[in-house]
């Protein structure tokens, strides 16, 4: 029998499952992600910020499912830009811009500045189960470059140079991006709290 602890993963994004599962590598959880419910529509987004937004996706999937739930949001913060495209990350060249879109726009708004151009993945995680609210965040930081090296991952991935590494994140395998992601340090950090009873 499985006796595992059942969580929904408030996400639709097979390969952030896929990552995620393989952050916890914990043998007495099970995640399960919306494709595998049918009665959750689009969930709006409309938080100012990427913990705000993880909570608002999170509590969505609780009130509809009654399920403990863990939730995410993340994205690019260029210090060049202001930080942008922050939470606008997913769309930043419009409402159905494709990774590529996005990158073009990131990379022709940098041109006007001088190199290196810093920035950081930010994200933050967020479990609710009835009892309570449990949030975490994680952070890399580095530099944006001009032109996209490597073709692993997805979104900025292949922009993204992290510090103290001469690959991008696009070049890195699974296991190499998920020991210093901002993903892993926010999930690890969540799941530490979860299974404490935090
Ligand atoms: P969300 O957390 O699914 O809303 O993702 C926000 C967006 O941030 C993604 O669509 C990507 O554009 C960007 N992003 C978040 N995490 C990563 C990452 O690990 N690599 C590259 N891009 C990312």
């Amino acid at each position: 029998m499985n006796n595992n602890r059942k969580i929904i993963f408030a996400t639709k994004n097979l390969g952030k499952l896929k990552e995620v599962r393989n952050i916890i590598g914990e043998k007495e959880i099970e995640l399960i992600s919306l494709n595998e419910f049918n009665n959750v529509g689009e969930i709006v987004e409309d938080g100012n910020s990427f913990e705000e937004n993880a909570v608002i996706k999170a509590k969505h999937v609780y009130h509809l499912l009654g399920l403990p739930v863990i939730a995410d949001d993340s994205g690019l913060v260029v210090e060049q830009l202001g930080g942008e495209p922050g939470i606008y990350s997913a769309r930043y060249a419009g409402e159905n811009a494709t990774d590529e879109d996005n990158n073009k726009k990131l990379i022709s708004k940098l041109s006007f500045f001088p190199k290196p151009h810093r920035a950081k993945f930010v994200c933050s995680a967020v479990y609710i189960d009835g009892k309570g609210i449990v949030k975490a965040q994680g952070e890399i930081l580095g530099q944006i470059l001009h032109e996209p090296k490597g073709t692993n991952g997805f979104g900025y991935d292949p922009l993204f140079l992290p510090d103290g590494y001469d690959k991008t994140t696009a070049e890195l395998d699974m296991e190499e991006k998920n020991k210093i992601s901002h993903r892993s340090k926010a999930f690890k950090s969540l799941f530490k709290m979860i299974l404490k009873g935090e």
